[in-house]
């Protein structure tokens, strides 16, 4: 079947090398005030997805066709930063000639379902599949390759859970 790519790498990372940005932005004026949504902390309903450079990932001695790692959360936790190399995914979708914007909206898809649905996510199909192959990434493709049924349940299960616990703190 040929190389198959895997969407997610599984090591844990520190939440330093998951935000990228600055924590401070130009004004109109020429005074930097924080920002307020990077000095704010993060409410259950926030994800963060860093698209980073192949460079970043080499830096994590991962294989080349790793195209995205999300943090790892305990039962106490929710998943908050998810990381894509977007260089990765470039070459992936140029060497499989899959349209880039699939490629990418899937992976990001893939990483942000592990901050959703939480550790053990990875299924035998869809895109929570561990490494993608031939018939994956033909449906990427077409863009059809989706959460099962299963999974769509529990996303509304924790996306309803995360609303409570983030409007009432519990
Ligand atoms: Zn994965």
């Amino acid at each position: 079947m040929g190389r198959v790519f895997h969407p997610s790498g599984t090591p844990p990372i520190s939440p330093s090398t998951a935000t990228a940005e600055s924590p401070f932005r130009s004004t109109i004026g020429q005074r930097f005030l924080p920002d307020s949504v990077c000095t704010n902390p993060l409410t259950p309903l926030d994800l963060v997805l860093s698209l980073l450079p192949r460079s970043r990932n080499q830096n994590f001695h991962f294989r080349d066709e790793v195209l995205g790692m999300a943090m790892e959360t305990t039962a106490q936790d929710f998943g908050s930063f998810a990381s894509v190399f977007y260089d990765s995914v470039e070459i992936c979708a140029a060497h499989r000639n899959v349209d880039l914007s699939h490629l990418l909206g899937h992976v990001i898809a893939h990483e942000l379902g592990h901050l959703l649905l939480g550790a053990d996510s990875h299924s035998c199909r869809g895109v929570m599949r561990a490494s993608w192959s031939g018939r994956e990434l033909i449906a990427v493709n077409q863009g059809i390759l989706s959460f099962s049924a299963s999974e769509e349940q529990r996303l509304q299960a924790v996306l309803t859970f995360r609303t409570q616990v983030a409007l009432t703190g519990r």
